[in-house]
């Protein structure tokens, strides 16, 4: 029977319940949507709604914010601490206090036997800020060791590394409103639509007003490339030499803005002898993309009133990543594009709460972008915390990436993570878990107690998830939004503001800092640390967040004092009357030799390795693997193949292939797209005991990031495909 538009059965929404809607911010991405979280009667989450009134959402989530009050009681949460003495015996049940004195016992032991940065500390970008801010404090303050990281070097620590060295400071100097006064977009390596589909929803509704042109420099042919007005498929990792070549036909043309450089920038002629050695027709053999696309793209990027450049992953995870972050800050700085509606460098972050630990977290300093290195600094901050200064290190330690090569050398022994899985989320996992079983302690506290990690974990905290706790986020565009309690922490979990003020208490020094324990309190200490830094949030709190569904930083005392309200959007850094971080307030414009030291495609290994999210799972699968309407459309990992590359292998739709690479192998499903040519695969990163097997992972020489996105791989069709499909399926459900 055909029916027609008035025979349709209407949708029926179900009756959830609900009898208090609670506000909060989603807990995953970096976009910051204001969600509310229903409960029923019995107080229990049964819903989740986008917040209608909220700049950054207004109204809408995606696959992963409408369905995350179902996380709190999904499976594999942590009840109690559960406690063993060596990793190969079962784990015992023990309460805090026990838990607490055994772990600090072990991390002076560890400490007192060999040095005090023996013992590292590697957190995440999940914390609300509170807790970051707590848990530096610890470290810094109590512990002591130097080794302390997030594992927000693995996604956004290019992107960092690249703001300071363009603009002396850490901190995204554009926001979401820019879209809305664009004339032209540059997306480096970024696939909006998966990656956060509600930035993607804000900048399509902006280019369907406002018709500028969207150009997309990926490899692959993504979500984002195929609504492109132009897609540069570049060659892996070769981004540097295609900003460079831009800038090139920009000076050659005389297209730059010569008041902007002359006012705002040191460098110029440094950048602009380098950026010589980059015609297009050289340019165009290394990066894949013709001479006369270059010129195009390099004149409609100069000759716009306002252009904008974002990118994600594809810059960021490469041996280049801070060189390409810098170069799009090169662009943008030659072209004027900073600090003016829609002319931004506005790197699109990842985890929900990535700003938050590098604003606050001390992980690579001290907290509000302050800097170990600096005298001044350390005086202040010890102070504030009413502890020596000469406790502090003088320099920053070493990242996530560094501690584990250090693990293998024996440098450290003892490990504590936080809300981080890196036997799945590091490259050449199988070395990791080598490492990890090196350890004479390890401690790993995290909402889910089947975490991988926990195979070799001595010690095991369960911490409570988002909306079981209070406290903010930062979001892409600097915007804090704060996360309400909606439920009770599941089982006999405790939020990790408690856990890091608890732990405190176990530790012998007389001067020690004092631990507030009220969310509200921590962030109001926060707030007066931040007075007259570019971050400052002192005219925010907590209530005045909610009320008005995030405000961005800078929102200072004096302007609430003057009764200025937060503008709902649009606040940038670097404006016309700022000036830059650096001492004399100018910005740097930095020549990058482009050095070639990827690993490539050859005989042997002869297709490129390009790995990446799908839209329906959040990082390691830790919490989306676990909720069906998540899980069922991407239950198993699978491998995009040109066509034409697995009818040359024999490969057919949906067959088990093995992806072999120098590191390891991984059994993955054939999928044939034409989303990425012959001689490239694409597997998604967020499977346990898959992709990241294969991945090199080499580091950037400033951020410390991996390489995951450019490995050399051959590809083999599996002989016994039931015996494939069964191990596949296994990894299907946790
Ligand atoms: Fe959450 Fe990001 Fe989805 Fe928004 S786009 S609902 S922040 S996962």
């Amino acid at each position: 029977m055909i029916f027609g538009r008035g025979q349709k059965k209407k949708i029926k929404i179900v009756d959830k319940g609900v009898e208090k809607w609670i506000y909060s911010t989603c807990g995953y991405c970096s976009t910051g949507c204001a969600i509310e979280v229903g409960v029923n009667a019995e107080g229990k989450p049964v819903a989740s709604r986008g917040v209608s009134g909220a700049d950054v959402n207004r109204g809408k989530l995606c696959v992963k914010g409408i369905f995350e009050h179902e996380l709190f009681e999904s499976s594999g949460r942590g009840d109690n601490p559960l406690i063993r003495e060596h990793t190969h015996e079962g784990y015992s049940e023990t309460d805090w206090d026990s838990a607490f004195k055994t772990m600090a016992a072990e991390i002076l032991r560890i400490q007192k036997t060999w040095g005090r940065d023996s013992f590292a500390i590697v957190s995440t970008g999940q914390l609300l800020t509170e807790e970051f801010y707590t848990l530096g404090k610890l470290t810094r303050g109590v512990i002591g060791t130097n080794n302390y990281d997030g594992n927000t070097t693995l996604c956004m620590a290019s992107a960092v590394s690249g703001y300071k060295r363009s603009f002396g400071s850490d901190g995204p100097p554009g926001c979401y409103e820019d879209f809305e006064h664009t004339d032209a977009l540059i997306a480096f390596g970024s696939n909006l639509p998966e990656q956060h589909p509600i930035i993607y929803w804000r900048m399509k509704e902006a280019q369907e007003k406002r018709k500028f042109p969207l150009i997309v420099v990926d490899p692959r042919v993504t979500a984002l490339a195929q609504s492109a007005d132009m897609h540069l498929p570049i060659t892996p990792g070769t981004d540097v030499v295609l900003l460079n070549a831009m800038m090139h036909v920009i000076l050659d043309e005389g297209l730059e803005d010569r008041d902007y450089i002359q006012a705002n920038t040191n460098g110029f002629e440094q950048l602009e002898n380098e950026v010589q050695k980059y015609d297009p027709v050289t340019a165009s053999k290394i990066c894949g993309i013709d001479e006369d696309t270059i010129r195009t793209v390099a004149r409609l990027y100069a000759k716009a009133g306002s252009a904008m450049s974002i990118w994600t992953m594809g810059i960021n995870q490469s041996t280049h990543g801070s060189d390409g972050v810098v170069g799009i800050n090169n662009l943008n700085l030659v072209t004027g594009n900073i600090g003016k509606q829609g002319g931004t460098s506005l790197s699109i972050t990842g985890q929900c709460n990535a700003m938050g630990t590098r604003e606050w977290s001390s992980c690579s300093g001290l907290p509000g972008y302050r800097y170990l290195e600096n005298p001044e600094e350390r005086e202040e901050i010890a102070n504030f915390w009413g502890i020596d200064s000469e406790f502090f290190p003088k320099q920053r330690g070493l990242t996530e990436t560094d501690i584990f090569p250090a693990i293998e050398t024996g440098e450290i022994k003892g490990l504590w993570l936080v809300a981080t899985n890196p036997m799945t989320s590091m490259a050449n996992t199988a070395r990791i878990r080598k490492t990890l079983a090196k350890l004479e302690y390890l401690v790993v506290q995290d909402s889910y107690a089947d975490v991988e990690t926990t195979q070799y974990a001595h010690l095991y905290l369960p911490a409570a998830t988002w909306a079981e706790k209070e406290g903010v986020f930062t979001n892409t565009e600097r915007r804090v939004n704060i996360v309400r309690q909606a439920t009770q922490p599941h089982g006999n979990s405790k939020s990790d503001l408690w856990i890091f003020n608890e732990l405190s208490k176990h530790f012998p020094q007389a001067k020690k800092p004092e631990f507030p324990e009220a969310p509200a309190e921590v962030f109001n200490e926060m707030a007066e640390l931040s007075k007259g830094r570019l971050v400052d949030i002192s005219g925010m709190d907590h209530d005045k967040i909610e009320q008005n569904r995030g405000i961005q930083w800078p929102y200072t005392e004096a302007q609430a004092e003057r009764g200025e309200a937060p503008k709902p959007g649009g606040k940038r850094l670097y404006t016309e009357d700022g000036t830059f971080s650096y001492a004399d307030g100018r910005a740097k414009l930095i020549p990058l030799p482009f050095i070639d030291n990827n690993e490539v495609p050859d005989d042997d290994f002869p297709y490129w390795l390009n790995t990446g999210r799908v839209v329906e799972h959040f990082h390691t699968r830790t919490k989306t693997g676990k909720l069906g309407n998540n899980n069922k459309y991407s239950p198993i990992p699978y491998m995009e193949i040109n066509p034409d590359a697995a009818h040359e292998l024999g490969i057919r739709q949906g067959e088990y292939v093995r992806c072999v690479s120098r590191r390891g192998d991984a059994v993955v499903m054939a999928q044939l797209t034409q989303r990425v040519p012959p001689n490239m695969t694409f597997i998604p990163f967020h499977y346990h005991d898959c992709v990241n097997r294969l991945t090199l992972g080499l580091l950037d020489p400033h951020s410390r990031q991996p390489a995951y996105k450019q490995s050399a791989v051959r590809i083999e069709l599996l002989a016994d495909q039931k015996a494939a499909a069964k191990m596949s399926m296994k990894r299907r459900d946790f």
